[in-house]
């Protein structure tokens, strides 16, 4: 244990939030069960469930242990395409951190991925045990550079849109800020104003955005993080690694906010369900946008190089690096599979509210949901319906996935529907949303991305994975 926290503290953390979602993909450890606002009903519930299930708790726990000293397997072709993506274009970096651990990742009847150690493959507990001890070393503040990643996350996003966007020029995009929200501390004010990220304010400058390093520095510190836990955090245990991640997905979200006020758009609605929308709509597909952007910047210059024949001193290139970070553009953008570690937590946040509405036969949240993007945002729920717990994160959390796009010219498409030529009162401009921009369920909806991937994708995977040295 000791010596497995010695190494850990020798890897880079984002190296470990990456393994961590390598491990996530043997499918070992579960997301949380309990829909955001259901969490304290769902702890009592469990303390009377739990006595009188002591003794079939019992059987199903000796079933568990013979599982779990089954040797670990990750099935390639189970994998769903933002799963497949990220081996494919990471295996470098994951064997690079299995390595560092003291692992590597060998194979099995052509399509299964396992980890060993010299020639024991791990078995399930080991790699529960190995997830933990990974959430664990993660588990603290100050682990991750919150700061550095809101700010230069904000320039890159305002360098994409002005580049891309002559309407958007000269409206005065340049002034967007983040400012820190300041936990006040007091048991009532812990949500929504010490939690939320938010955009929009100061007349469409700032961003507001909750440091968890700041969390346990209140009076209430330790609640903060059970709260962020309950409404927020996909596995348990994650408080620290979950708000990277959420930095890294609110910000395009907040900063659209940020360009509704600048244009000067209204939104009649009490809780601004247009406004919502369209800000949900584009928040992953500008991600991807910006990422498809950076890794187009690179290729191009590896290219010139290769042309140049010029071989670049390593010390010039992190030179060049900081000042690409200087300049706005994350290089983390550019490193091989970021963007699909990014969607690949989209997907769980978005699962995991879908999965938990699925469950009640009652729910009427999908309805809900369809009539709000039907109608493009125009008609969201009625300002005095009654809506189930947690529809709020449903919704907001499905929709930035099933408005991902690929190309840039329909990204381009999306973000014009939502910005080009709509100032004034939304619900009073005519709105026709172009092919390809409207989510149609067959192509775009949620299912379509848990679907299995074909043959020659995993296999493509194995490939890598078998060929390369470990
Ligand atoms: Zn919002």
């Amino acid at each position: 244990m000791s010596k497995i926290i010695n190494l850990l503290n020798k890897i880079d953390p984002v190296d470990l939030v990456e393994f961590l979602a390598f491990l996530d993909l043997f499918g070992y450890i579960k997301n949380r069960d309990y829909k955001p606002e259901d969490y304290l009903k769902k702890k009592e519930l469990q303390k009377d469930q739990e006595k009188e299930n002591e003794k079939e708790n019992e059987n199903e726990i000796e079933i568990e242990n013979e599982k779990n000293v089954s040797e670990c397997e990750l099935h390639l072709p189970k994998l769903h395409y933002f799963g497949n993506s990220l081996l494919f274009l990471a295996h470098k970096s994951l064997k690079s951190t299995a390595s560092a651990l003291g692992l590597q990742i060998t194979n099995k009847n052509n399509s299964i991925l396992q980890l060993s150690k010299g020639n024991a493959v791990l078995k399930v507990y080991e790699v529960i045990e190995l997830t933990k001890n990974i959430e664990d070393q993660l588990h603290q503040p100050s682990v991750f550079d919150y700061p550095s990643i809101v700010n230069n996350l904000i320039k890159s996003v305002k360098h994409w849109f002005l580049a891309n966007f002559d309407y958007l020029q000269g409206i005065g995009l340049e002034t967007i800020y983040a400012t820190e929200n300041q936990p006040i501390g007091e048991e009532w004010s812990v949500e929504p104003y010490d939690m939320a990220f938010c955009g929009g304010g100061d007349f469409g400058n700032e961003i507001g955005w909750p440091n968890a390093d700041n969390f346990l520095k209140v009076k209430t510190g330790e609640m903060i993080i059970e709260r962020w836990e309950q409404k927020w955090a996909v596995k348990p245990n994650r408080v620290y690694i979950d708000f990277w991640y959420r930095c890294w997905l609110a910000i395009s979200h907040e900063f659209v906010h940020c360009v509704q006020s600048k244009l000067k758009q209204v939104d009649k609605t009490v809780l601004n369900w247009s406004a919502e929308h369209d800000a949900s709509f584009l928040a992953h597909t500008i991600l991807i946008g910006i990422a498809k952007q950076e890794r187009e910047l690179l290729e191009k210059e590896k290219k010139e190089e290769k042309e140049e024949k010029e071989e670049k001193e390593e010390k010039e290139e992190k030179e060049d690096n900081k000042e690409k970070e200087e300049n706005g553009i994350p290089v983390l953008f550019q490193r091989p599979g970021f963007i699909e570690l990014l969607m690949l937590q989209g997907l769980e946040i978005a699962q995991t509210d879908l999965v938990l509405f699925e469950s009640d036969p009652n729910s009427k949240v999908d309805e809900t949901y369809r009539k709000w993007i039907d109608s493009f945002g125009l008609e969201g729920p009625g300002e005095n319906e009654e809506l189930e717990d947690g529809t709020e994160y449903y919704l907001k959390s499905r929709i930035p996935m099933e408005g991902i796009r690929f190309d840039i010219e329909t990204i381009k498409k999306q973000v014009d529907t939502c910005l080009k030529n709509r100032t004034g009162e939304v619900h009073l401009i005519e709105l026709e949303p172009p092919k390809g921009v409207k989510i149609e369920d067959e192509i775009h909806g949620i299912k379509n991305f848990y679907k299995s991937i074909k043959e020659d994708d995993w296999k493509k995977t194995y490939q890598i994975f078998l060929n390369s040295e470990n």
